[in-house]
């Protein structure tokens, strides 16, 4: 029979099987039940608003016994992340988010470097421009820039410091010379028609704007006048990675190294059969150990940059027929860009925006002490060597500083400080993103091949992904031209503004 020291004993015990941090509230509870019969079931009502308040405050902290933050994955999922670069932890985010409307989902995202030594994302600039060529890519950006100034309310965690990325507003500055002047002003005709803020300059303009530029060559010259800049690429993919645990996702340190999966043949309309795969558990290979963990799944994201293509290829995209869908690969294959860092007490002041000439050669200043970053794409044809990630200074020596010093005489009297390489996450088919399910492996979802514009629409992009399964298609923004069937009927989405 129930008695009031019986009551007491049970709270006491709760209580001191708590953490200290659960203590005021189980109290508080426990003081207000007791004028109640239904003592248990009111301490059990307030313990779940608690532990669901916990699970929003504490990173990291679930009261599932599955859930895990580090070492091994749970042994199911709603979805699997493959890849914790900015794009799977702003995907894992925006699919918690929206859990708000669908209660549940579980969420783990594989990430085989956790020190990121070669993603994408922690090796990039850390740039974001409005000025594409693409209106997907034009209003990607802009809603991503939206995202970034309202960052707080979205990523910040309770009783932590605030987010900060250390956000640098800039335009871009996107320089001409006469054979390339009417494609950047058809660009900025698309741009504006979007409703990108951006203004042409001509090179008298140019020359009162940006006196340390020399003018030379240039026929005309856009210039962003709002949502460019750059920011911390670290600091994004962290908070990014920060909130989504503190909302429950799971994080796993592992190698995506197969699939489990089953084959249906259906007929299709010209009486061919179609094989169609679904994957019913990721292969996880634990760190320095041969061990595997299966993950059961229902669905899975490829969010493996750089390395997609090869993810793609362990369930056998692309091992077809040439000229079959079964035979058409993921086209996402690493390229590797230098970063080279460089002083120059006399270059371009506070006003040095992220200058792009039409030689490729690019350029920002880092900070105010007078250091600046700089990079230049490859021709195809001179692509470097992607199995390390070696810097060449020599080509820094032999085509990027002529062309800076052609641009800003200043930088005749640079110093080269330090330098670093990255690989692009390079599309080799059409340079965009390719978002949305496989035709084939019914339950493989991509957010890959951002060919170097991945890290400032990974925001819009999340958000696009968490509709697309969430809702079963995409709301806000219609992403549907980088579906993966293009590349099967050869209908390219070119990009001209690529860097
Ligand atoms: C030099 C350079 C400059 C750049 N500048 C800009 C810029 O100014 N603005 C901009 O928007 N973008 C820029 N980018 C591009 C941008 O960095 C990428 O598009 C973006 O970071 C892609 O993010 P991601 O999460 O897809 O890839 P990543 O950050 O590479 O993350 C993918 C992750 O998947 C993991 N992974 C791969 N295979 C497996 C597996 N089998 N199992 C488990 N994990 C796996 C990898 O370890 C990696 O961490 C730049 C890139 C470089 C290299």
């Amino acid at each position: 029979m129930f008695s009031w020291s019986c009551c007491r004993t049970a709270v006491r015990g709760i209580l001191d099987s708590l953490p200290v941090c659960w203590h005021r509230a189980a109290i508080h509870c426990s003081v207000r039940v007791w004028r109640y019969d239904d003592f248990f079931k009111d301490l059990e009502n307030e313990f779940a608003k608690f532990k669901h308040k916990v699970k929003e405050a504490l990173p990291g902290s679930d009261w599932s016994p599955l859930h895990q933050t580090s070492g091994l994955p749970p042994e199911w999922a709603d979805v699997v992340i493959i890849g914790g670069g900015v794009v799977g932890w702003s995907t894992a985010y925006w699919l918690k988010k929206k859990e708000a409307v669908r209660e549940g989902v579980r969420v783990v995202v594989v990430e085989r470097d956790p020190t990121y030594s070669r993603s994408s994302t922690v090796l990039s600039v850390g740039g974001i421009r409005q000025q594409f060529s693409l209106p997907e890519n034009i209003h990607l950006s802009i809603e991503s820039a939206r995202f970034l100034r309202n960052i707080q309310e979205h990523l910040n965690v309770v009783n932590e410091d605030p987010v900060d990325i250390h956000f640098n507003p800039s335009g871009y500055l996107f320089l001409a010379g006469k054979e390339q002047s009417d494609i950047l002003a058809e660009n900025y005709n698309i741009q504006r028609s979007q409703g990108a803020a951006v203004t042409l300059l001509t090179p008298q303009q140019l020359q009162r704007k940006f006196p340390w530029i020399n003018t030379d060559g240039i026929a005309l010259a856009s210039y962003g006048l709002e949502n460019e800049g750059w920011f911390d690429p670290w600091l994004l993919l962290n908070a990014f990675r920060r909130k989504a645990i503190s909302m429950g996702v799971h994080q796993c340190h592992g190698e995506v190294v197969g699939f489990q999966h089953s084959t249906r043949d259906m007929e299709a309309d010209d009486g061919s059969t179609i094989s169609l795969k679904r994957i019913h558990h990721v292969i996880v290979q634990m760190p320095n150990s041969a061990e595997c963990q299966p993950v059961k799944c229902a669905l899975l994201i490829n969010a493996a940059g750089a390395w997609s293509g090869k993810v793609a290829g362990m369930v056998g995209i692309g091992s077809g027929p040439e000229g079959t869908l079964e035979g058409t690969k993921l086209p996402v294959e690493p390229r590797k860009r230098y970063v080279y860092v460089f002083h120059c007490p006399d270059g371009p002041g506070v006003d040095c925006p992220l200058s792009i000439d039409y030689s490729g050669v690019y350029f920002r200043r880092e900070g105010l002490g007078g250091n600046y970053v700089t990079g230049l794409s490859p021709a195809e044809e001179e692509e470097p060597d992607c199995s390390d990630l070696e810097v060449s200074y020599e080509y820094f020596d032999e085509e990027v500083w002529p062309k800076l010093a052609q641009r800003v005489p200043a930088f005749e009297s640079l110093k080269l400080k330090t330098a670093w390489a990255g690989y692009y996450d390079y599309n080799t088919f059409d340079q965009n993103a390719v978002i949305g399910i496989h035709p084939l492996v019914t339950n493989m979802f991509f957010a890959t091949g951002f060919s170097g514009h991945g890290l400032q629409q990974s925001p819009a992009v999340g958000r696009a992904m968490a509709e697309l399964i969430l809702d079963g298609r995409f709301k806000t923004l219609d992403l549907s031209v980088f579906d993966f069937i293009r590349f099967y009927r050869g209908t390219k989405v070119l990009e001209k503004n690529i860097v």
